[in-house]
């Protein structure tokens, strides 16, 4: 699904998606991994968070990630 700024949110079906910079913080087995100031879309209805604004933040954030699992893992 392609977001961009005013599509009305998946979740809610009420409010419209905004672009903003949030902390995202993800959580895998008790660790957490942080990312400071992501551009994310938010909902300003329910004020879920979105994916990263743009396909090479979502990327590297997946990327990122994915190494922070295979860390944890390996313990
Ligand atoms: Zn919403």
């Amino acid at each position: 699904m392609y977001l961009k700024e005013g599509t009305i949110c998946p979740q809610c079906e009420c409010g419209v998606l905004k672009e903003t910079t949030r902390e995202l913080v993800f959580n895998y087995k008790g660790e957490t991994c942080e990312f400071k100031s992501e551009k994310v879309f938010a909902c300003d209805h329910c004020e879920c968070d979105y994916a990263a604004s743009n396909w090479d933040d979502m990327c590297r954030i997946g990327e990122e990630l994915r190494g922070f699992c295979e860390e944890v893992d390996k313990g």
